[in-house]
C-alpha cells in the first residue's frame, strides 16, 4: 500500500504475536491487524499502521497472540444440559440406556434455546467463532446463532424413525431443504444436510440426501466409522464397511463431512483423499467414549483434510477447542506411533483454516488474510503457563488454556472483552441451566 494519506478502518488491533495460520507455521511479532465494516483490511507491522490506517478505535493487546476465531466443526450443542448426566459408559449404552431416553422427554424449542446459549457462552470464552451443530430445532438454533452473533453451520436433521422434529423420511429432507433457501442469504448461517449415521439412516434416504444436498450445493455432515463394532455390525448384515456404502449411494465427495473416522484402512484413507472429502476428528469424545483412535497423521499425509470437533458436551464434557488441539496432538502422535506426528502448527490449522475448509467457507474465514472476514480470538500469553516462551504456537497448542482468551470478534463484531461476554447474558445463562438441572433429575 502506497497511499500517501492513511485509509480508515473502523478497528486497530496491536498484538506482541499474530498467527495468521496461513502462511503455515508464520508468527509476526509487533504487529497490527485493521479491520473495516467486518473484514480484515490488511495487516502490519506495528510500527507502521499508523501511517497506513486511521482508525476510529485503537486497542493495543499488549502480550497477546492475535489468531483465527476458532473453529469447532462438530457438536451437538443443546446437549450441553445433558453434560455429566451419564458418563463411564460405552457409545452404544450411553446413547440407547442414558441419552436417547432423556431426550426424548426434553427435546422441544425451549430445550434447544437453553442449551445452544449455554453452548455459544462456552464456545465465545474459549475462543470458538464459528461451529457446526447437529441437532433437532436447527431453526431455533439459528436464532441464537444470529443474536450471539456467531458464525454456523447448522444441519437439517436426516433420520429414517420419525421424532419430535419431523414424522417420515420425507418430511426431514423437506425441511432440510427449506432450511436451506431460508438461509441462502444469511452472512454467518450455513446449512448442512446431516443424516446421523449409516446404522439410522436407510439406502434411499441417504441416496435422496445426497442428491437434494448435491442440488443445492449444501455439504452433508454424518457420524461414519464411529466404533469397531458400527464397522463389524453393518459389515455382519450386508457384507459392506459403512464408508463404502455410502461411497456406492454418493454421499461421497467434497461437500463430505465424515465425523469420528476412528477406524480406517488404508484404501479408505485414499479414497477420501481422492474424492476431495474433509474427516472431522474429535479426539476427547473418541477417548471418553473408548471408541477408538482417528488415524490422522496418516489422512494428513494423504492430502485429506482433517478439521476438529469437540463432540457435544455429553461425550466431553466440554466445548474448549484449547483442550482438544492439546488432546488432538497428544493422541495423533500415540496413535502413529510418532512423536513428529502432528506439530503444533498442523493442528492449529485443524482448529482453524481446515475446519472453515470443511465447512466450506476457508474463503470466508479460517486464517487472518485481507478480504476475510474479522473473526478473531485474542489470547494472553503473559501468563505462568505460558512463560517463558520460545515458540507461539507450540504455547498455543501444548500449555494455553481457553481461561486466557480476552477478546473475540465475529465479523467484526466483538463478542468478548476483557473476559466479559458481551452478546449473551452469563448470569441469565447460569440460571437458566440450573432450572434444567432440576427438570433433568425429575425425569431419572
Ligand atoms: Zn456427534
Amino acid at each position: 500500500m502506497n497511499s500517501a494519506r492513511p485509509e480508515e478502518v473502523d478497528l486497530l488491533l496491536l498484538a506482541r504475536w499474530v498467527v495468521p495460520v496461513v502462511p503455515r507455521g508464520e508468527v509476526l511479532c509487533d504487529f497490527a491487524l485493521a479491520v473495516r465494516d467486518g473484514r480484515i483490511a490488511g495487516l502490519s507491522p506495528v510500527d507502521e499502521a499508523r501511517a497506513l490506517w486511521q482508525a476510529e478505535e485503537v486497542l493495543d493487546l499488549g502480550n497477546h497472540a492475535l489468531i483465527p476465531g476458532l473453529v469447532n466443526s462438530h457438536g451437538h450443542t443443546p446437549m450441553s444440559l445433558l453434560r455429566g448426566v451419564a458418563d463411564d459408559v460405552p457409545l452404544k449404552g450411553w446413547l440407547e440406556d442414558h441419552i436417547w431416553p432423556l431426550e426424548e422427554r426434553l427435546i422441544g424449542p425451549e430445550f434447544v434455546r437453553a442449551g445452544a446459549q449455554l453452548a455459544m457462552a462456552e464456545m465465545i470464552r474459549g475462543g470458538t467463532t464459528c461451529f457446526a451443530d447437529m441437532y433437532f430445532f436447527p431453526d431455533v438454533v439459528a436464532e441464537c446463532v444470529t443474536d450471539a452473533g456467531m458464525r454456523a453451520q447448522l444441519c437439517g436433521p436426516v433420520l429414517e424413525f420419525p421424532s419430535i422434529w419431523a414424522a417420515d423420511a420425507e418430511e426431514y429432507l423437506s425441511k432440510a431443504r427449506d432450511l436451506c433457501e431460508r438461509f441462502r442469504e444469511h452472512p454467518r448461517l450455513h446449512i448442512a444436510f446431516g443424516p446421523h449415521a449409516p446404522y439410522t439412516v436407510s439406502d434411499g434416504q441417504l441416496r435422496a440426501a445426497a442428491e437434494q444436498a448435491a442440488d443445492l450445493g449444501a455439504p452433508i455432515h454424518i457420524h461414519v466409522h464411529e466404533t469397531a463394532a458400527e464397522v463389524e455390525e453393518a459389515v455382519r448384515a450386508s457384507g459392506r464397511r459403512p464408508l463404502a456404502r455410502l461411497k456406492d449411494l454418493g454421499v461421497v465427495g467434497p461437500r463430505f463431512q465424515c465425523v469420528h473416522a476412528t477406524q480406517l484402512l488404508d484404501e479408505e484413507i485414499a479414497m477420501l483423499a481422492a474424492t476431495d472429502a474433509s474427516v472431522v476428528h474429535c479426539p476427547e469424545s473418541n477417548m471418553k467414549l473408548a471408541s477408538g483412535g482417528c488415524r490422522v497423521a496418516d489422512l494428513l499425509k494423504a492430502g485429506v483434510n482433517v478439521a476438529l470437533g469437540t463432540d457435544g458436551a455429553a461425550s466431553n464434557n466440554d466445548l474448549d477447542m484449547f483442550g482438544e488441539m492439546r488432546s488432538a496432538a497428544l493422541l495423533g502422535k500415540f496413535v502413529a506411533e510418532d512423536a513428529a506426528a502432528l506439530p503444533a502448527a498442523a493442528v492449529l490449522e485443524m482448529a482453524t483454516i481446515n475446519g472453515a475448509r470443511a465447512l466450506g467457507i476457508d474463503a470466508e474465514t479460517g486464517s487472518l488474510e485481507a478480504g476475510k472476514w474479522a473473526d478473531l480470538c485474542a489470547v494472553d500469553l503473559g501468563r505462568l503457563n505460558t512463560s517463558p516462551l520460545y515458540d507461539v504456537c507450540s504455547h498455543l497448542v501444548y500449555a494455553a488454556q481457553s481461561s486466557q482468551v480476552s477478546h473475540v470478534w465475529c465479523a467484526g463484531r466483538p463478542l468478548l472483552a476483557d473476559g466479559e461476554l458481551l452478546t449473551l447474558e452469563e448470569n441469565a445463562v447460569l440460571e437458566s441451566a440450573a432450572r434444567w438441572r432440576e427438570r433433568v433429575l425429575g425425569l431419572r
